[in-house]
């Protein structure tokens, strides 16, 4: 059969089409172009059946092996198919956490040195500081700065545990009961130094090659990751540059106007983002733009960086708004509109100093991670810096104006349309009035049928980018399902419109109910999948405010409609760790591994009470969600 790339196999937005036919008529390389001819075929999604059933290996000198699980073939060191398949995966669950965790660690040396008033930020929540700091079980008598540094101190403690010393951070913010069971299945984890050194040496041929015990190290690792990692880097991220809180931002394409000039920090880390729009609110910074021929300097929000900084900090004139997730990365480079992409940890791809040289933008990583291809200059980021940094920065921006302005043609009249954003625990608590009591007695009552975490990224797999995550997210909602989004499926749904109090339209006359009377969207932008974490612990808190209800008895889904890369397999799995029903597609490279696939999809409900569900259909992966909460409903006699 040939499958055409086009429509709605490019992308769900307008923008992208729009922006995707000015790339097709330059002729330059694109994501969708180069996805289609990865295909056998004539299928763009076909691909060899043995790495998609997750069967080769390629780890050492004998092989490439291939496993055929119905043959009892092995690899030559004798590995099987579901041996294989859960090593790669616990490999790859490596790769997720460690990239989440030096996230954290920029994260804590950031709050660090603003402690000690070496950097250009403040600690702007003190409360939040206090209360974190004291749910870890450390003294917050003492002023906000020297708090700070004992706060540093203690995860970074943690962090170096032995993996037979169990964290601190995990036995103080778990739930109880889960604290228990991962103790009785030996998956309460040390500091996740360790642990990754743990999980990656398991995986060296001819050391552990049983799929069960490889799964029980990924999710321990997914413990460890989930509390020391995305919390930890949450919640000081909140205390150096706010909690998030409900406001409008303008999204989509649309945000790019090529008569301003246009600096787009892009990754995940916002640390120099928000440093610029510091600078980038002083008059002398806008009159240099103006000087240039502009009409001003604009900071554009892009990607999960871009994600992080709205969630936290209210639009004006010079933060202007956020473009959307990381496939329409070659759109909004192509758009003719960008004078310096400014690359932190994550998310740009190596194919940007071709669109560089292309639409005339400075590409500069900044971090020390990051890296292309023929490009030279770089700026790595230091906290004690960031003020001088940021001013360089808008420099070069400010500097590749005039001749990209003279040499390339706009892509003009994009769309462009508002989300609310910023929901957290904190501020969906003060939307409640202070208590989780609405919530739970609209849950109880029936009103709101249970709640869903989706946390996902935009993949090409399948579908065009986004298009079922949004499929989903919409038959949820219809469903009186409340959606809590994270990540770059988050920016798919705000691009979308389903983070717009107008799309309780589209919601079942329950939530429709809910929105009305509180003021909400029937999605509510919960952030990145960094913020994974922070989803678990608003979970610990709904199960304690029922009255320690076990979390796999909540009715609750994770759901990941367009998983892409490897920090999303360790969110999976740690979701599986924690007791969740987890939704999840595209199909995992799992498939040749059926004893595996039983583990995953089956077992593991009498282990951790977690489970996989995989469904390509939209509307079958919903009935499979929503039956899942309702019995859960069911068996809390509600
Ligand atoms: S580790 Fe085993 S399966 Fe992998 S390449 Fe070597 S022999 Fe083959
Ligand atoms: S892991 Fe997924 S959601 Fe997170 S930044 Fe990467 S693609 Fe986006």
């Amino acid at each position: 059969m040939e499958v055409e790339m086009e429509g709605n196999r490019i992308s769900y937005h307008d923008s992208v089409l729009k922006v995707y036919a000015r790339i097709k008529q330059d002729g330059i390389t694109n994501i969708w172009d180069r996805y289609e001819a990865q295909g056998m075929g004539g299928n763009p999604d076909q691909r060899c059946p043995f790495c998609m059933g997750g069967i080769r290996c390629d780890l050492c000198s004998n092989g490439p092996c291939r496993a055929d699980a119905a043959k009892d073939k092995r690899g030559v060191c004798g590995i099987t198919a579901d041996g294989m398949a859960m090593r790669m995966m616990l490999l790859r669950n490596v790769l997720g956490a460690s990239t989440y965790h030096y996230h954290t660690e920029q994260t804590v040396k950031t709050l660090r040195a603003t402690a000690k008033g070496e950097t250009p930020f403040e600690i702007k929540e003190t409360g939040k500081l206090r209360d974190f700091t004291g749910r870890l079980g450390v003294d917050t008598s003492s002023p906000a700065s020297e708090i700070a540094i004992q706060l540093c101190e203690f995860v970074e403690a943690d962090f170096n545990r032995k993996t037979d010393e169990p964290s601190l951070i995990v036995e103080a913010l778990a739930p109880n009961e889960r604290n228990q069971l991962w103790r009785k299945l030996d998956i309460f984890p040390g500091g996740i130094y360790g642990e990754m050194m743990r999980a990656t040496s398991s995986c060296l041929t001819n050391i552990d090659g049983y799929y069960q015990s490889l799964a029980l190290k990924a999710m321990r690792l997914g413990i460890a990751m989930a509390y020391q990692s995305q919390i930890v880097n949450e919640y000081c991220q909140d205390i150096l540059f706010g909690i998030a809180r409900p406001h409008a931002m303008r999204v989509d394409l649309g945000v790019l106007d090529p008569d301003y000039v246009n600096v787009l920090p892009n990754g995940h880390e916002p640390f120099l983002g928000f440093a610029m729009i510091q600078l980038a609110r002083k008059r002398e910074w806008q009159a240099k733009a103006r000087g240039v021929g502009a009409k001003g300097l604009r900071i554009i929000a892009n990607i999960e960086t871009g994600q992080e900084m709205i969630q936290r900090w209210e639009m004006d004139n010079i933060f202007y708004g956020f473009t959307g997730n990381w496939i329409m990365q070659e759109a909004i480079l192509a758009s003719g509109c960008v004078d310096l992409f400014a690359c932190d940890m994550n998310c740009s791809m190596p194919i940007d100093p071709l669109y560089a040289q292309r639409y005339k933008f400075k590409l500069l990583p900044v971090s020390d991670l990051v890296a292309f291809d023929g490009i030279t200059d770089r700026i790595d980021y230091l906290p004690e810096k960031a003020e001088e940094q940021a001013a360089q920065l808008l420099q070069m921006a400010i500097d590749n104006f005039k001749e990209r302005r003279a040499s390339v043609e706009p892509v003009i009249e994009l769309p462009m349309k508002e989300a609310v954003v910023g929901f957290s625990t904190e501020s969906i608590l003060q939307a409640l009035g202070g208590s989780l009591e609405p919530l739970l007695s609209a849950i109880k009552d029936g009103t709101l049928r249970g709640i869903a975490g989706l946390v996902s990224c935009t993949t090409l797999r399948d579908y065009g980018q986004d298009v079922h995550t949004v499929d989903v997210a919409k038959e949820l909602i219809k469903r009186d399902i409340l959606v809590l989004s994270m990540g770059c499926g988050n920016g798919a749904l705000q691009v979308a419109g389903l983070c717009s109090p107008e799309a309780k339209q589209l919601a079942g006359s329950g939530l429709n109910k809910i929105c009305d009377s509180l003021n909400i969207p029937p999605v509510l932008s919960y952030g990145t999948c960094t913020d994974t974490g922070r989803l678990a612990d608003l979970l610990s808190a709904i199960s304690s405010a029922l009255g320690d209800v076990p979390v796999p008895d909540l009715p609750v889904a994770a759901v990941a409609p367009e998983y892409m890369e490897q920090k999303a397999t360790i969110d999976a799995v740690f979701a599986l760790a924690f007791g969740l029903y987890t939704y999840v597609n595209p199909v995992p490279t799992v498939t040749g591994a059926p004893r595996l696939v039983q583990l995953l999809t089956e077992d593991c409900s009498g282990i951790t009470g977690g489970v996989l569900n995989v469904e390509t259909d939209t509307a079958k992966a919903v009935d499979a969600i929503a039956s899942h909460i309702e019995a859960k409903r069911k068996g809390l006699g509600i």
